[in-house]
């Protein structure tokens, strides 16, 4: 059997080496690693299999999350809401920038933001919410949408884990995950279902002034080459990356389809067995399993950890400890126990091996070793 690793990017690439190698090298021989011409042809292709308006690449996607607050103008002790169950990126540019962080509690099903939650948390501060589209599930958009227009609030997702994902209307329309709200951001850290080799990331947009804006930030705040009207960051998607993303985004359906296919499998090896619960899936929202991600609930999380690693199969938590509950972010508005689903969760998840390239032997693997564990 194939060594099985959480993440197989090595057998991803063997793939698709040669048109990769020739991407690469062809940036190489212009000796354009900053701005050349590969990054806009990305940005364009990445729109047009979005449906954003606008694709603006960018350094990583915690600066993207950054950039976001920042074209959206907000000031300090601006509150912004986000659900205390996930990376922590969301929450640190909000600190970062002198924002008020507001945390949420989520769903126990769908691990994603919980709406009521939301709704109860608004005060007169309140400026935006950040909605995680967390594991590859968008959250559930459409009401806080909702929210959001009776609010007069911004809506910045963070579709990190979520690329290629497609949320379902009420009235049946349908877009991908970060197109829905103001602002969209991704990142392309490598294990991300579309990751670069290296560091990226990128913002989506559909207006027009705030795409303008972003651009703008991103690039020192200059709008005329040393005129600057804005305080901005340095944060560029590099040529080489861009090369490495636009060989990979025609393959990102196929990608998405075998995560899904290995999500079947475990769905299937695991559904007559209560002391394990599968992942939920969304009724509005298809699921691109960034991360399978089981709840742990009639065994010992952690000595299932220490057994499948002990096979040979890498097990990871994300996340062991909610947002609330960081040293770096102890505040006296949150204690213990105010966020009981996040903490639940954080105490009985665990993500199974998920990636392209999992093949039906790795899988039968995995699902006895996970059985033998919580049935013995
Ligand atoms: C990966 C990730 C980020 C940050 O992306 P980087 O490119 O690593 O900065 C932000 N939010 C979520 C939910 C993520 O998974």
């Amino acid at each position: 059997m194939i060594p099985i690793q959480m993440v197989d990017l090595q057998r991803q690439y063997r793939k698709i080496k040669p048109e990769m190698d020739a991407a690469i090298q062809a940036v190489i021989d212009s000796a354009a690693f900053v701005k050349g011409a590969q990054v806009e042809q990305f940005a364009r292709h990445l729109e047009s299999y979005t449906g954003a308006r606008h694709v603006i690449p960018v350094a990583n996607g915690t600066e993207a999350l950054q950039i976001a607050l920042m074209a959206l103008g907000l000031k300090h002790g601006d509150e912004v809401i986000t659900p205390t169950f996930t990376f922590i990126a969301t929450a640190e540019v909000v600190a970062l920038l002198g924002l008020t962080p507001v945390v949420v509690d989520v769903d126990w099903g769908t691990m994603n933001m919980s709406v009521d939650a939301v709704r109860k948390a608004i005060t007169p501060k309140t400026r935006a919410i950040v909605p995680v589209h967390l594991f590859g599930q968008c959250a559930d958009i459409e009401p806080l949408l909702d929210l959001a227009r009776e609010h007069n609030l911004y809506i910045v997702e963070d579709t990190a884990q979520a690329i290629g994902a497609r949320y379902t209307f009420s009235d049946g329309h349908t877009a991908q995950a970060g197109t829905m709200g103001d602002i969209g951001c991704t990142s392309f850290f490598p294990s991300k279902n579309l990751g670069c080799y290296g560091d990226g990331g990128a913002l989506f947009t559909d207006d027009d002034e705030l795409a303008q804006k972003i651009r703008i930030i991103a690039n020192h705040g200059m709008t005329i080459r040393y005129h600057h009207d804005l305080i901005g960051v340095n944060s560029r998607l590099d040529t080489i990356q861009a090369a490495v993303l636009d060989t990979k985004l025609p393959h990102l359906n196929e990608y998405i389809a075998a995560r899904q296919r290995a999500a079947d499998y475990y769905d299937r090896a695991f559904a007559g067995c209560d002391r394990i619960l599968v992942p939920e899936r969304s009724q509005h929202s298809t699921h691109v399993f960034h991360q399978y991600t089981l709840r742990i609930v009639g065994a010992d999380r952690d000595a299932l950890r220490e057994a499948l690693t002990k096979a040979g199969v890498p097990a990871m938590i994300y996340y062991p400890i909610p947002l609330h509950l960081q040293k770096a972010y102890q505040d006296p508005r949150y204690k213990q126990g105010d966020f009981p689903v996040a903490e639940r969760l954080a105490a009985c998840v665990l993500s199974l091996p998920m990636h392209t390239e999992l093949d039906d032997e790795q899988l039968a693997f995995i699902t006895k070793q996970v059985l033998n564990f919580v049935n013995k």
